[in-house]
């Protein structure tokens, strides 16, 4: 059972520069995209959190963060412009759970202030970097990275 019967396009998981990027494309293609930014956890696992400044790229000296603040950019352009943002929805949450829904697309679960969530896309955009924490697939961890799960940081 999903919160809201309508079924987006895309959905994207992630909203680095990686998910930014694809979840624009989409918008960009006229496709209904929702993106999820993630929680507190998954955000300081992200990659970008760790690039406190760019020196090869000019306007991007003097930002803290410099790739997250493109990619919050791209998300505020986007909502933004009246010929786009009604394909645009931003869920600031972290995807728990992807089910099949039937034969035809993905069911995706968050919590929101304790309470369950879910919404229907028809693809979904992996797009959450790498993260030292691998996921669960089918109720079982196999190593992929034979580093994960350390919590290091990796180039
Ligand atoms: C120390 C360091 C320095 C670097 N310096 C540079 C540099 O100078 N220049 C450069 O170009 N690159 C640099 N990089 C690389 C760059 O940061 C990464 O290539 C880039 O951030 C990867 O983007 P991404 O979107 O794939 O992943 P990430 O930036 O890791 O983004 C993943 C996003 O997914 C979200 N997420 C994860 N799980 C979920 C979930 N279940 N639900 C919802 N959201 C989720 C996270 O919150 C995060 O926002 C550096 C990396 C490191 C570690």
């Amino acid at each position: 059972m999903t919160n809201d019967e309508r079924r987006h396009d895309v959905a994207v998981i992630g909203a680095g520069g990686a998910g930014s990027m694809a979840h624009l494309r989409a918008v960009l293609n006229g496709d209904d995209s929702v993106i999820f930014t993630g929680d507190p956890t998954t955000k300081r696992k992200g990659r970008s959190t760790w690039v406190t400044h760019v020196d090869n790229i000019p306007g991007m000296h003097e930002l803290g963060r410099p790739i997250t603040a493109a990619a919050n950019g791209t998300l505020k352009w986007i909502a933004a412009d009246e010929t786009l943002n009604h394909n645009h929805t931003v869920v600031k949450a972290a995807v728990t759970k992807v089910d099949r829904d039937g034969d035809d697309g993905f069911v995706l679960h968050w919590s929101e202030k304790g309470e369950a969530r879910s919404l229907r896309a028809r693809f979904v955009i992996l797009a959450t970097g790498i993260m030292d924490v691998q996921p669960e697939i089918g109720g079982s961890i196999k190593p992929i990275l034979p580093f994960a799960n350390r919590g290091d940081v990796h180039y």
